[in-house]
């Protein structure tokens, strides 16, 4: 991985950058930020920078070359200790921090992170979901970063700062990642081909928050499909209110039992047509999103009127999403939300 391959958060690198200049890189940093936005890339990006064997230990660079590089593009550094929550559970095992019960204190980061170098003259290790840590490992883990050993540098990784215990938050030097840009996150999506044309990557980007991670669960086949049928059914002219409250109530059931996954559809549902009737009042006003969809082309020329009747039409369908919005946070049924919706896009569009 090259800084070019690196989105966003130019100004992280060069903060990195001039600590290494000076020599001033803290034993431990907090990674903070959203889900998603790139954290983790540049964690491997500075270890990979730190154990190359060619360039300056001083500068944010690496060669991709040398054996260092090579293990660091394999995932197989020796000197590097990288631990996550696995994906089915909700805390970062204690066995990952101190070993597990026949290995404790022989294993794990903490055990790790005292050992000399083995090939280069650092030890690193990125803690990902540090803030998934219970007391116990937070604690084992304080032990560790009080007693900073020459040449260790610790990476913690957490998007909930709200998890992380103040001790923890104390001795490290926060860094506080901002969310990617739209183009960025598009661009992503094109260069790591999870997106099929530029058309599609721009759209997902929109949704996404400025987070690969909210971009891949949209590019998620059944989301994705979703997205498609929705906005079909919403650019209809006539609006047709019973189709459009079957197909969302269906995809809503089709996900099961569990009332939190349904909620979570939900608000994908409400998401994806708030953005639809968001670029159609884009479109009405003449503001150029730099989007050029025939469907939104062809829904707003649907409206009669002068543009400020299409403006004030689409605003309110717009309007009436977020209402949804509230009401479905607010724990109402689904299902008479989206019933009761229906009937008002089409009110709203029939005037
Ligand atoms: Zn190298």
């Amino acid at each position: 991985m090259t800084t070019d391959q690196i989105r966003g958060h130019r100004s992280i690198l060069e903060m990195l950058d001039r600590a290494l200049s000076r020599s001033r890189m803290p034993h431990a940093l907090l990674f903070a930020g959203d889900a998603g936005i790139g954290k983790k890339r540049v964690a491997l990006h500075l270890a990979q920078c730190l154990f190359c064997l060619q360039t300056p230990a001083d500068e944010l660079t690496c060669c991709h070359e040398c054996n260092s590089c090579k293990q660091m593009a394999a995932g197989t550094h020796p000197d590097l200790i990288s631990v996550e929550c696995p994906p089915d559970k909700a805390i970062l095992p204690l066995s990952l921090i101190i070993g597990g019960d026949d290995h404790r204190g022989r294993e794990g980061v903490c055990y790790e992170m005292s050992l000399r170098p083995m090939s280069g003259n650092r030890r690193i290790a990125i803690i990902d979901d540090a803030d998934k840590m219970n007391a116990e490992s937070a604690n084992a883990l304080l032990k560790t970063l009080e007693e900073p050993t020459a040449n260790y540098l610790m990476i913690l990784i957490a998007s909930e700062m709200d998890s992380i215990l103040p001790t923890i938050r104390s001795r490290c030097q926060l860094i506080r990642f901002g969310r990617l840009s739209e183009a960025e996150v598009a661009e992503l999506l094109l260069q790591q081909q999870l997106a099929d044309s530029e058309a599609q990557a721009a759209q997902i980007a929109r949704l996404s928050e400025g987070s690969l991670q909210i971009a891949s669960q949209l590019l998620d086949d059944n989301l994705e499909e979703l997205r498609v049928s929705i906005t079909r059914h919403l650019s209809k002219k006539p609006f047709q209110p019973q189709v459009f409250a079957q197909t969302v109530i269906q995809a809503i059931d089709d996900v099961g039992g569990n009332t939190a996954a349904q909620r979570k559809t939900a608000n994908w549902i409400i998401k994806f047509c708030a953005d639809f009737y968001h670029q159609a009042l884009q479109h009405a006003s003449g503001y150029n999103s730099g989007i050029d969809s025939e469907q939104i082309r062809k829904f707003v020329a649907g409206f009669s009127g002068e543009t400020e009747d299409r403006i004030e039409k689409i605003g309110n369908l717009l309007d009436r999403m977020i209402q949804t919005e509230e009401q479905i946070d607010k724990n109402a049924t689904i299902a008479l939300c989206f019933e009761s919706l229906s009937e008002d896009l089409r009110g709203i569009q029939m005037k």
